[in-house]
């Protein structure tokens, strides 16, 4: 299945909804009706505090409920959704469903669940967009820290030093900032450490490589860099206990793949978040005994 990595990989989500000009326009404008009739749904994917066991933050992941195509995933639209400008749209109401779900829970008394939302570049090419997550916070009374923004290198790297003003501004209203598939672009140190950053998440197919027991070089160059910097990590993509053991001896803080959980709808992500950290709680209070 091919991933969107950015401006070249649009023949493949052509070749399988649009092959050809006119459906491609089609699904441009079955996509504007979209954005109006709000057919975009929020599955949430739980990350596991490594140093806990528990489960205490979620990202969010959009979805088309298509009228006819049936559930669609993020590879599918976003690549026409960027080129579009839609994804604007689209990702301010991902941000705010987010938002509100989070602060739902917390309400509700499941406690401090952080949330991740995926952000595009043509979201932070746009001055409203501090204005907008302003207006997501207020709206919904969630307290700021509580949100984190994922952003890629490649995001940033167009414009380094417009980047890290605006990140600032961002990080100024107290949300958190990750940058998402981390190791996939070409970051330097020095250009790390100017961007106001609280956490990688590491790309994974870097986890992949560890998926049988191996060890995989850059995991263990991201951990080092994450240390001297002061970074949390995230791995990605995380499907086996071997890679999930391999992370935890290496220190990692967090692990996010299907050996946790896939996406799941929120009234099902929080039926086993409750499960799991219960369990973890549990076998705590056993070791003691
Ligand atoms: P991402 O932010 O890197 O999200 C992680 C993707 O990896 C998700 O795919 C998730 O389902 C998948 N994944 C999680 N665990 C595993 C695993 O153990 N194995 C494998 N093979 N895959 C795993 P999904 O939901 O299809 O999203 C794909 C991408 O679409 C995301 O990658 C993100 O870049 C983008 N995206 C999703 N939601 C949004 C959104 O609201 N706004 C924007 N701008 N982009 C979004
Ligand atoms: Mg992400
Ligand atoms: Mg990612
Ligand atoms: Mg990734």
């Amino acid at each position: 299945q091919a991933r969107y990595q950015g401006g070249n990989n649009y023949q493949f989500y052509h070749q399988r909804l649009a092959t050809t000009p006119l459906e491609r326009l089609q699904l441009e404008k079955a996509l504007r009706k979209a954005v109006i009739n709000n057919e975009f749904s929020v599955d949430y994917q739980p990350k596991m505090n490594l140093h806990t066991g528990i489960i205490d933050s979620v990202e969010a992941l959009v979805r088309w409920r298509h009228p006819h195509k049936g559930v669609l995933d993020p590879d599918d639209f976003i690549p026409l959704a960027e080129e579009t400008g839609l994804i604007s749209a689209i990702g301010e109401q991902v941000l705010n469903k987010a938002c509100q779900e989070a602060a739902a829970w917390r309400q509700r008394g499941f406690g401090d669940i952080s949330i991740s939302v995926n952000l595009s570049s043509h979201q932070i090419r746009r001055n409203d967009l501090y204005d907008i997550i302003y207006n997501a916070l207020q709206n919904s009374q969630l307290p700021a820290e509580y949100l984190e923004l994922e952003l890629t290198e490649s995001m940033l790297m167009e414009d380094i030093s417009h980047a890290q003003d605006f990140l600032n501004q961002l990080r100024s209203l107290g949300v958190r900032l990750a940058l998402d598939d981390f190791g996939t672009g070409y970051s330097s140190l020095s250009y790390l450490k100017r961007l106001p950053i609280d956490t990688l998440k590491i790309d994974r197919s870097f986890v992949a490589e560890a998926r049988q027991g191996e060890t995989s070089p850059i995991v263990e160059a991201v951990m080092a860099m994450s240390e001297s910097l002061r970074l949390n990590v995230v791995a990605e993509g995380v499907e086996t206990r071997e890679q999930l053991h391999y992370l935890e001896s290496l220190g990692c803080d967090y692990a996010q793949g299907y050996i946790i959980s896939r996406p799941l709808p929120a009234s099902e992500v929080l039926t086993l978040i409750r499960h799991s950290n219960l369990q973890t709680l549990s076998q705590a209070t056993d070791a003691v005994h």
